[in-house]
Order: structure tokens, then sequence, then C-alpha cells
């Protein structure tokens, strides 16, 4: 199949129907192993001279599919399944980092992937370091003679803060340092990295790609020979793969992530403009904002702004808890991408595992709220915000009078 076009991709690549008795909607192989038709062809394939399945853990049609049609929407040349996105962003930093190396991060990352660098330093002593990365000066100054990899979330959870990845690109190629980056906020629709000169891209397939909040998933993209790399040691070794039936949710969100996103978009810009101007809301952080330090790389390299808006209201913790309790349509979670608005409270939930001063450093305050814009009426999310805000606001003026 050849297109050119990402929304054709998004619901046809990875998947022949002639392969599959017509079957329009692919079959879910929900199979641990595979029988070989003989013992010769058993030994060819675990000798790696015969093409074919074995083992589930190795290798299995439904998740076959789903690694290619990632593939292809990434511009990559092999993906990976994983349990997680956990699972994948451990399995690329656990087989390409190793004892003596150092990793270099951007100025915040996923909660558990900051654990994850914790526990590599602790008991492999693979080191990192945190980079604001706003220019190739500051990075060159920041690299050290053992860096082997650089790490980047772009926009960055949940400050929204960007992250120019040709100039990271640029600088690290004069070094020849592989760059991961985490894509998950953007999904390939909105940010192609890989296009871009980054050398690994990895996705929590939860997220975007999913967009139904029913899957918890991930995925790697990069070059075959890397990619096979990484699948020899943590997908067959370390064995934190994808099941057939997630693989099959996943390949049936995916058909619709190029309309999704387009909603999530255009909702997020109405919410941002209208937080933007209410009187209780002290900040927001969302890269369509012109008045964003970052909206030029956004412009760059994003083709629209995302469905994510963090802001800041005025108060404290409490305020943040009262204001996520008065909500009624938009729901209290973590997680992001799905077809429901979520809201939290960073400094208290997802990122409530990071030190103090280092949440402090990541300008995650009490008064910051994360909103996963959904897929409802805008006009309808912006009435429970208003609502919700307009409550503080009353129970505050009669405090003061
Ligand atoms: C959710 C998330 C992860 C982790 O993915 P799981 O599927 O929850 O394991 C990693 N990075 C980012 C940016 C995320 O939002």
């Amino acid at each position: 199949m050849k297109s050119n076009y990402f929304e054709t991709y998004a619901i046809h690549a990875g998947y022949d129907n002639r392969e599959h008795s017509g079957s329009l909607s692919p079959p879910i192989f929900q199979t641990s192993t595979f029988v070989f038709p003989d013992a010769e062809t058993g030994e060819r394939r675990f000798a790696g001279m015969e093409e074919g399945y074995v083992y589930s853990r190795l290798k299995n049609p439904t998740v076959c599919q789903f690694e290619e049609r990632m593939g292809v929407l990434e511009g990559g040349e092999k993906a990976l399944a994983f349990a997680s996105g956990m699972a994948a962003v451990s399995a690329v930093l656990l087989g390409l980092a190793k004892t003596g190396e150092h990793i270099l991060c951007s100025e915040g990352v996923y909660g558990c992937t900051y654990g994850l660098l914790q526990f590599m330093e602790e008991r492999f002593g693979i080191s990192h370091s945190f980079l604001s990365m706003e220019s190739a000066e500051e990075l060159h100054a920041k690299m050290l003679p053992n860096t082997s990899l650089i790490y980047i979330e772009s926009p960055i959870n949940p400050t929204m803060k960007l992250v120019d990845l040709e100039m990271v690109v640029n600088t690290a190629k004069e070094k020849g340092i592989p760059v991961i980056v985490d894509n998950t906020f953007c999904s390939p629709y909105l940010q192609r990295p890989l296009e871009l000169g980054c050398d690994i891209v990895v996705h929590s397939a939860t997220k975007y790609l999913c967009g139904h909040g029913d899957v918890v998933g991930g995925v790697a993209v990069g070059r075959r020979e890397t990619m096979e790399q990484i699948a020899h040691t943590a997908q067959k070794d370390i064995g934190g793969i994808m099941s057939p039936f997630d693989a099959w949710l996943l390949l049936r969100g995916i058909k619709t992530l190029p309309v999704r996103m387009d909603r999530h978009c255009d909702n997020a810009e109405h919410i941002a403009v209208l937080l933007k101007r209410h009187p209780y809301v002290e900040s927001i952080f969302y890269p369509g904002d012109p008045d964003f330090p970052q909206y030029n790389i956004a412009c760059k390299q994003m083709k629209k702004s995302g469905g994510m808006i963090s802001f800041s209201i005025k108060g404290g913790k409490e305020e943040a808890q009262e204001l996520m309790n008065n909500l009624q349509l938009i729901k209290i979670a973590v997680s992001l991408g799905d077809a429901e608005t979520l809201i939290q409270h960073p400094a208290t939930m997802t990122h409530s595992g990071v030190p103090e001063h280092e949440r402090e450093n990541m300008s995650i305050t009490q008064n910051l709220l994360r909103l996963s814009v959904g897929l409802e009426a805008w006009q309808d999310i912006w009435a429970d915000l208003e609502q919700a805000l307009h409550s503080l606001m009353k129970k505050e003026d009669q405090a003061i009078s």
C-alpha cells in the first residue's frame, strides 16, 4: 500500500486483509506458541535461519501488525511493542546504556522515567543529569566524555516546555550521540522526531495512540539494527511484551488518531484562550499560546499545539484540590489522550515522587493543574471549568467580606 497521507497509513499500514480470509478487521492471534510442521523447521527457526513464528514473547502476528503500523507512522525502520510505556522506556535505556556511561536528559521527564534513571544510577552505575536544553552552547558545555545517550521529552510533562529537537540533533550528531525522544504528548500525527534526525522515539501507547483509556502499552521506533539489539535483550530476555489483544485495540484506536488529534487540538485551543482570560487563572502553559516562551519551536516542529494544557490558579494546593472537586463533567484522573477530559494535580499525583526541590526546578508548583482536553463539545468542557472556577472565586469573596 502506497500513499502520501498519514491518515491512510493510520488505517491500512501493517495489515493486508487478503492474508486473512478477507477479514476487514484483523484477527487476534491469541496464542502463546506456534506449531512447527516438523522438527527441522523448529531447528532452523531457533537458529535464525528461517523466518517464522516460534513463541509469542519473541513475535506474534497481531503485535507485529501494530509494530509495522507504528514504524510507518513514525517514519522509522522498525518498531517494538511493550506491555507499557515504561516497559518501552526501560527497554531502550537498559538496552543501550552501559555501566559507567552518562545520560543527558531534558529538565523534566515523566515521573517514572525519573524513578528509572535514579534506579539505573544506584544499581548499575549509569549516571544522568538534567539540562534545560535551551541552546547548543549549553548542550556542549554539559556533555561529559562518557555521555552516551540524550533523552528528551517535548513537550515536557506537565509544564509543556519544548526542546528544539533539530538543535539537539545537530549538536549530538557532532559527537555521534544517539537522541531518544518520548513522543507521547504529540503522537506521530503532530510531531515526527525521526524525520528531524532523532534516533529513537518512545511512546506510552496508553495515551493518544490508544485514545480510549482501555489499554496500557508502549512502543519504541528506530533503525532496524538498533531495534533488533533492543528486541534481543529487552523483549526476549527481560520480557515486557505487549499482548495480542492490546495490540488489536491499539490497531483499532490508531485508525482514528488523525481525526481525534485534530479535535483534541481544536478543543484545547478554545479552552486555552478562555482559561488565559479568566481572572482566577494565574498563567497557562500551552505551546499554542503566542505568549508561550517557546511558541516558535512549537510552530517549527509540531503540526498543531496538542491537547494538553497546564494552568496555575490563584491560590495553593487547597484551592487546586477544591477546583478539581467542583468539576462534574471533567474527571479527576491521571493519564491523558482519552475521549474524556481529565484533570490532575501534578504536585500530589504524577510528580509526587519527585523531591520537592527538583519539582520546584521543574516549575511544578502546588497551584498547577494539568488538563487533558477530551473530545466532548468544548462548550461543555469550558462550562464545567467556568462553574468550578466561579465557585472558588465566590467562596474567596465571601471570606474577604
Ligand atoms: C504515561 C507516560 C509514560 C509511561 O507510560 P505507561 O504506559 O503509563 O507505562 C511515559 N512517558 C510519558 C510522557 C507519559 O505520559
